[in-house]
């Protein structure tokens, strides 16, 4: 009778761990679904999906119909709004959030071939009077870019200032410079339950330690490839500037590199990617962390997003000079960079797994244990880039950016 006891109880525990978590989607979706994206658009509207990021630097959307001539030119979009008590980012008695259209890029997930492309359109976010909310990173000086935001130009607007932190104010005036940005995306792959990486046994690791993962290729080694496959060709039709991508040293992370990008367009391109990855990851049904540190017990690699810099100075004979210079003064902000770097940085930049403590500002060539990294082509041709190799993948692309382009500029004797 024991027996039989313990059989029910070992087939109980083996039905619960086989519940699947419902979530709306199932395969027969996908047929219907289709079935109604087939339906051909009225020539004369597009479907416009306004995306925003909200108070924990996740990014939010929704859609509109727009008339098709509108969609053309960010200028010639609406300014729209959301219900700013649900995301956290405004009060309940004064709700409403404005959404100010910065950049379009087509839409991947409604694609039509009629010539009237669906869009997506990143936004940043205001008060109704027009002064940016504390979460609107991107901001610039002057309300909002001009026009119908009105007042906002207060005090409160300085780039990295006591208040809040904005990337516009550094980039401002300061076109002539052609700072471009590559921003590297490191990202790790997780079953539904968002505890088990893609790969792994539940509840376990890996048999083998990292070392076979690496841009690997067999099934017994490469975990998600499909995913990271499809948001590559989305990114692509999107129009967003993805210069590659590679499976990483931890199993069930993966990697993409947006840029060379211009200013504050990288911060743009880098966040619309991350929506597009999980709009991806939800086709998929794969949840998508983009934690610095996403297993901390045991040897795991952490997850980055380095950050690769240059001013037409630097990538002109002669350049290391000025990428030299501008090392040095990072150096004396090291600790006001790593505040703006990501949160929970702290976990990932151990000075183990290809980084550098986090207390300790450090550079050299070809060196990935260093804060700041002089590539072998940059030394030997006297000009190019240096990436930074401290962000963490979670961090705002907007602060990191604009933090490197205010001290970078910084006129100080070197
Ligand atoms: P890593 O060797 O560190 O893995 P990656 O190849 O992943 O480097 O990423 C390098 C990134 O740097 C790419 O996004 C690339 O477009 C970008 N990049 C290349 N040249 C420059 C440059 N002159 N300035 C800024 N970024 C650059
Ligand atoms: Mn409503
Ligand atoms: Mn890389
Ligand atoms: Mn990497
Ligand atoms: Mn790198």
């Amino acid at each position: 009778r024991r027996r039989r006891r313990r059989r029910r109880c070992r087939r109980r525990l083996h039905m619960s761990t086989h519940l699947r978590i419902q979530t709306g989607k199932s395969q027969l979706d996908t047929a219907v679904v289709s079935r109604f994206n087939s339906l051909p658009y009225p020539p004369d509207k597009i479907l416009a999906e306004y995306v925003w990021v909200d108070a924990k630097g996740d990014c939010r959307s929704k859609s509109r119909t727009l008339p098709s001539a509108r969609g053309k030119s960010v200028d010639a979009l609406p300014r729209w709004n959301f219900d700013g008590s649900s995301t956290g980012q405004a009060p309940g008695d004064d709700s409403e959030v404005i959404l100010r259209p910065c950049r379009i890029f087509r839409d991947p997930f409604r694609p039509r071939d009629d010539g009237n492309d669906n869009i997506l359109v990143m936004c940043d976010t205001y008060t109704p009077a027009g002064v940016p909310l504390p979460t609107n990173t991107r901001a610039f000086g002057g309300g909002g870019g001009g026009g119908g935001g009105g007042g906002g130009g207060d005090g409160s607007m300085r780039a990295f200032g006591d208040d809040y932190h904005r990337a516009g104010g550094a980039f401002e005036g300061r076109e002539d410079e052609e700072v471009w940005f590559g921003l590297e995306q490191e990202f790790t792959l997780f079953n539904l339950d968002q505890r088990t990486p893609l790969g792994w046994p539940t509840g376990g690791v890996p048999g083998r330690a990292q070392g076979p993962y690496y841009c690997s290729a067999g099934p017994e080694n490469s975990y998600g490839r499909a995913i990271t496959d499809a948001m590559y060709r989305a990114c692509l039709y999107a129009g967003i500037d993805i210069s590659g991508t590679n499976g990483e040293v931890m199993p069930g992370q993966q990697e993409y590199q947006v840029g060379p990008c211009v200013g504050i367009d990288a911060g743009d391109q880098l966040q619309m990617s991350r929506y597009i990855l999980q709009r991806v990851c939800e086709e998929f049904q794969v949840y998508c962390s983009l934690h610095p540190k996403p297993i901390v017990e045991g040897d795991w690699n952490g997850a980055g997003m380095h950050t690769n810099v240059s001013t037409k100075t630097m990538r002109e004979p002669g350049g290391i000079d000025a990428i030299r210079k501008a090392i040095y003064k990072l150096g004396a902000r090291h600790q006001e960079h790593i505040a703006v770097y990501g949160e929970g940085n702290e976990l990932r930049l151990t000075g183990k797994f290809e980084t550098a403590s986090i207390d300790k500002f450090s550079f050299g060539v070809a060196n990935r244990g260093a804060s700041v990294r002089i590539g072998r082509d940059t030394e030997a041709e006297g000009c190019g880039y240096f990436e930074d190799r401290r962000p963490s993948s979670n961090a705002d692309p907007y602060l990191v950016t604009g933090k490197i382009m205010a001290t970078i500029m910084e006129d100080v004797e070197v």
